[in-house]
């Protein structure tokens, strides 16, 4: 069950509430939203007349839910999620665009990037500082000193962070430095590491397993919610399949029908799914064209030289026509193309 607070509810109701779903038999996580507080409850909901609760003070709702994710679901907040992290603002009208490269390089790399990823509108500067690599003997990522230079490059040009934490051990370290903490496509079910990440209070994008259904992706974005952070978005990026005309299959149907299922912000990485440059431009179009709330892009200056990942980042000049393209897509659908305010509004636009 999910029990939605008034705006209007106290501290005090909110323990009262606490306190009878525990007297149930119920165990309680509790989600401090922008306008309400929402408390989850987990256990046998049989015998219980939900208008024992709705008689509370302070209780808005009492939305009985049969999915087994409960504040990831879409009862909790029919209209959707709409999350605001720094300056970005997603899960409404704008269209959010994140773009950088596969791997924080180096310093002088990333500042160069990052002048790019400004240029173009984005407002979120991407890059690994510690890499997920299939084999032990590539390059691992730059550590602190990666996301070191990936937050003074990013906040030189007023853009936010997003980079990815593998490790509960790193969890702490990671998010002193950036504003969204990427759960890669290996650490979909790391439930130990999502948990630690739930305890943030982060933005935390949760990309989709290789072979993962909706629905064990959203008991995975439960898992973040259920500490505490509502602040989740989702991240589609292709999964296994039996063709060998790509990396892995984008599958743009989960798009709509995670918003059926779910409030939560979706974006597509259209990157992950192609392998090769030529067909992230026509993956990003579809993820946008579909629903997508924002895309996630890898971009590089000299491709030719990256540590991994080189051949799907797209040049410069090919995001910018891309951004283009996206930004009359975004029109079509009547929405609007989020563009850096705090650049703009600190005349740091380059
Ligand atoms: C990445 O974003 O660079 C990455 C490793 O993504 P995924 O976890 O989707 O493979
Ligand atoms: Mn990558």
């Amino acid at each position: 069950m999910v029990i939605v607070m008034k705006e209007s509810a106290t501290e005090q109701h909110i323990q009262q509430a606490t306190q009878k779903l525990e007297s149930m038999g119920f165990s309680v996580s509790r989600i401090v939203g922008v306008n309400h507080s929402i408390l989850g409850a987990v256990g046998d909901k049989r015998g219980v007349d939900p208008r024992e609760l709705e008689i509370l003070e302070g209780v808005e709702r009492v939305l009985v839910i049969t999915e087994p994710y409960k504040l990831a679901s879409r009862a909790v907040k029919p209209q959707g999620s709409r999350l605001r992290i720094g300056a970005m603002d997603i899960g409404g009208d704008d269209v959010v665009l994140m773009a950088g490269p596969c791997a924080v390089e180096g310093e002088a790399e990333i500042h160069e990037v990052a002048q790019v990823v400004a240029r173009s509108g984005a407002l979120v500067l991407r890059g690994g500082a510690f890499k997920p690599r299939t084999s032990p003997y590539s390059f691992q990522g730059l550590g602190k000193q990666g996301l070191q230079y990936l937050r003074s490059a990013a906040d030189e040009h007023g853009l936010l962070v997003a980079t990815e934490v593998m490790d509960v051990t790193q969890v702490e370290l990671v998010a002193r430095y950036a504003d969204i903490l990427q759960i890669g496509a290996r650490n979909m079910q790391n439930y130990n590491l999502l948990k630690e990440v739930g305890k943030t209070r982060r933005g935390v994008m949760l990309k989709r397993g290789f072979a993962a259904t909706l629905e064990e992706w959203l008991m995975s974005a439960e898992y973040v919610m259920s500490e505490g952070n509502d602040q989740v978005i989702l991240c589609e990026r292709g999964i296994r399949s039996f063709g060998d005309h790509f990396r892995f299959l984008l599958d743009v149907s989960s798009v709509p029908a995670l918003k059926e299922r779910s409030h939560l912000p979706v974006i597509v990485d259209p990157s992950h799914a192609a392998g090769v440059r030529s067909k992230v431009p026509a993956l990003a179009r579809a993820g946008l064209a579909v629903g997508a709330d924002g895309l996630i892009i890898e971009i590089h200056p000299h491709p030719e030289r990256a540590v991994s990942d080189g051949p799907q980042a797209l040049l410069p000049d090919q995001f910018f026509i891309l951004v283009e393209e996206l930004q009359r897509i975004a029109r079509a659908m009547g929405k609007r193309f989020a563009d850096n305010a705090l650049r703009t509004a600190n005349g740091q636009a380059t």
